[in-house]
């Protein structure tokens, strides 16, 4: 696991403005700890940029996982709205 810069850290937080990017409930309101999430995985050669980093609760996280549970390849979200993301 790569260890993510404070600063690019600092700048994930703020940019989502306290909110997990998946699901957008406010962390502060959250049973789960923020976590700095790699949306493409760093097994799939994802890097450690801003745009390839997001603020995620740990439910979104630990749902999306790496992989594929079907395709064993890039992780897919399925979001509260119904909306299917593949990464
Ligand atoms: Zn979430």
């Amino acid at each position: 696991m790569t260890n993510i810069p404070d600063a690019l850290r600092r700048l994930v937080k703020e940019r989502a403005g306290n909110c997990c990017e998946y699901c957008h409930i406010n962390l502060d309101l959250s049973p789960y700890p923020p976590e700095i999430d790699h949306i493409i995985a760093e097994k799939h050669d994802g890097e450690t940029t801003e745009d390839n980093l997001c603020l995620s609760c740990g439910f979104c996280n630990r749902n999306k996982g790496s992989d594929d549970r079907i395709t064993k390849t890039f992780a897919s979200l399925y979001l509260m709205s119904g909306q299917i993301i593949l990464y």
